[in-house]
């Protein structure tokens, strides 16, 4: 077979070269609990990410739930909250990543996935500022979550994203786990 990352041959999905670059990523506390990430975004983690996010290659994010995050997963979640891609972007990429992760990561530990947000507008913190461009995601809810609920996504850049779907999920939110962290 041929490694996911690297497209070289390989006896595995992730070839031994590939798995010697992977890197534990950092805990980070977010106002709502911690968020754990199997991976440092970087080398092979870096491309299974892309392959899954802009390639839709399933077996990425198999390989991740099963390797980065089943086990970072709190031992009393209760449901597993994915992290919804804009629509425009899930159309033109054909994926929905951290669905994907959420699904593969249900039916590694049994915790069922709930797809309860709805894809986030895009809302400026400091409306009028020139100097703070950041955007921040404003998601909409299409159901509930039990206490306990974990959220799910690919990758943790500034934490802005999980803090704006925690809010929406009103409290119910007690830990995230992500595939890497870029640090
Ligand atoms: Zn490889």
């Amino acid at each position: 077979m041929v490694c996911v990352a690297c497209r070289r041959w390989s006896g595995r999905a992730l070839c031994s070269a590939c798995r010697i670059g992977l890197g534990p990523g950092p805990e980070r506390l977010l106002s709502f609990g911690i968020a754990r990430s199997g991976f440092i975004h970087e080398g092979a983690a870096r491309t299974l990410v892309h392959r899954l996010k802009y390639e839709a290659v399933v077996a990425a994010g198999q390989i991740l739930a099963a390797e980065a995050m089943a086990h970072l997963l709190p031992h009393d979640a209760r449901a597993l909250v994915p992290i919804p891609r804009t629509r425009w972007r899930t159309i033109r990429y054909g994926v929905d990543a951290a669905a994907v992760l959420a699904d593969q990561l249900s039916g590694l530990t049994g915790v069922p996935a709930l797809t309860v947000l709805t894809p986030a507008l895009y809302g400026r913190r400091h409306a009028g500022r020139v100097l703070s461009q950041r955007e921040v995601p404003m998601f909409g809810l299409a159901g509930r979550v039990p206490a306990g609920a974990v959220l799910v996504d690919d990758v943790l850049t500034t934490g802005s994203t999980l803090e704006a779907a925690a809010a929406t999920l009103g409290g119910n939110v007690s830990a995230a786990i992500t595939a890497t962290v870029s640090v």
